[in-house]
């Protein structure tokens, strides 16, 4: 615990601890010492640990990377980082993030971005740790912590582990209770963890989940030893490759990175098999219809009035007045798009047109999984990501919709509540990490790291 506290303090530059929790570290830390010593030691006793910011932490900053929750900090604990704790973990602090986890390159954050640790070739351009979870993902790959917290709504640990050569798996939707989490679109919203490895992955993940009553969609559900699980053995496995996610277009490097997976995966005895997930094109718009139009929702309870920022008024303005006033400080640009996006998408007049619309979509691509499950699949292999991490400001610009299409093999994944992990599958030629993605069956994360686990 002091060796990371030392390494966050050196390591500022990279903006990935947006608030640092010593005292809280070391008395933790004090305690599982004691634990480790009485031998009543649990899988995480002492394991230090950073906390994205979107989750609530009892007495301490917790914001969501927004101007509007400015000092918030929750009376109470989220479910996940309580599970952590209760396992022996060492909070050291809250890692950055995109504001309310809207974003993909760290960028809309109010504390500004993070930055990833790796460069491209001899470039000093900094790059973008990706996003949502990007403090989560720099702070894992920076060594300033073993294991971070994330959370994926749309690809947000999966994404930002590709981009710094760890790995993130978000499990099947109802496995970690959102309970205590900034809520963003609470149907595609789960928690999981950044970890170094696929092994720290089972351990951590066991850790976080549970059966929690004060989440309606928390899955009463036995959560296996997730970590016995990892044999290594494949054999007679099927991995489907999907064919519609060969997009046009796709740099050669990606395409290579794919068929070295499948090769590694096919040498370790599973049997790879072409599927066709015949809806995915309509998965990101579907997503950037549903995520939105959850998030305004979700986004009403900023008032001013309960939490954080609080706009001054002008003597004369009235209620209304202070609403719009600290709704239009406190949010950034980014949320206000997907409030506005999601406000329109709901109203009376569009709402068959486009959000009733992106529902029946999303049950399509659904069905497109569970007929491929159907036919025997176990797991189906992706790249990650279309690119390798570009650079902070790149993308400035450019139109939102050009970020949105970083997570074009991730979002399917919420759209059907699946476990999805992400795992480093080597440099491309400028010498940055890329990931590859597995996609597993409903529950089964335990096969899902397994099959991970042979491809590391
Ligand atoms: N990049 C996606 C978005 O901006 C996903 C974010 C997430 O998973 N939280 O919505």
């Amino acid at each position: 615990t002091e060796a990371c506290l030392s390494a966050i303090d050196a390591a500022g530059a990279l903006n990935a601890f947006v608030h640092k929790t010593p005292e809280i570290a070391m008395e933790r830390a004090k305690a599982a010492d004691a634990r480790l010593k009485s031998g009543d030691a649990p899988a995480m006793c002492g394991i230090p640990v950073g906390i994205k910011d979107l989750f609530c932490t009892k007495g301490v900053e917790s914001q969501a990377a927004s101007g509007i929750l400015e000092h918030f900090k929750p009376e109470y604990e989220s479910t996940v980082s309580q599970n952590l704790a209760d396992a022996g973990a060492v909070m050291l602090g809250k890692l950055n993030m995109d504001e309310f986890a809207m974003g993909s390159s760290n960028e809309t954050s109010v504390y500004g971005n993070a930055v990833n640790p790796w460069r491209r070739g001899n470039e000093d351009t900094a790059l973008t740790p990706g996003g949502s979870s990007g403090g989560s993902a720099s702070a894992v790959a920076a060594d300033l912590c073993l294991a971070a917290t994330g959370t994926d709504t749309g690809g947000s640990i999966r994404q930002p582990a590709a981009f710094t050569g760890i790995t993130g798996i978000k499990p099947t939707y109802g496995r970690c209770s959102r309970w205590g989490i900034i809520a963003f679109a609470s149907s595609l919203d789960q928690a999981g963890p950044m970890t170094k490895d696929v092994r720290d992955a089972a351990i951590m993940l066991e850790a976080m989940c549970s059966h929690d009553p004060k989440d309606s969609t928390s899955a009463d559900i036995a959560v296996p030893d997730f970590e016995a699980m990892l044999t290594g053995d494949i054999k007679g496995k099927v991995i489907g490759i999907p064919r519609e996610y060969r997009m046009d277009g796709m740099p050669d490097e990606i395409e290579k990175l794919w068929a070295d997976g499948t090769a590694m995966l096919k040498d370790a005895g599973a049997r790879i098999i072409d599927i066709s997930l015949p809806h995915t094109k309509y998965a990101l718009p579907a997503y950037y219809v549903i995520a939105p139009a959850e998030a305004s929702s979700n986004l009403a309870r900023y008032d001013g009035v309960r939490y954080g920022h609080r706009a001054k008024l002008e003597s004369g303005e009235g209620i209304v007045d202070m609403y719009e006033k600290t709704r239009a400080e406190g949010f950034g640009a980014e949320v206000k798009r997907r409030i506005m996006v999601g406000t329109y998408v709901l109203s009376a007049g569009f709402y068959d047109a486009y959000y009733n619309r992106a529902r029946k979509v999303r049950t399509l691509i659904k069905r497109d999984f569970d007929e491929a499950f159907e036919q025997g699949v176990d797991a189906i292999l992706t790249p990650t990501t279309p690119s390798a991490a570009f650079g902070l400001g790149e993308m400035a610009d450019a139109d939102p919709v050009q970020m949105y299409l970083n997570d074009v093999f991730t979002v399917t994944v919420n759209l059907a509540g699946l476990p999805g992990i992400s795992v480093p599958a080597g440099l491309d030629s400028k010498g940055l990490p890329l990931g590859l993605q597995l996609i597993g069956r409903p529950w089964e994360e335990g096969d899902l790291l397994n099959t991970a686990y042979a491809l590391e």
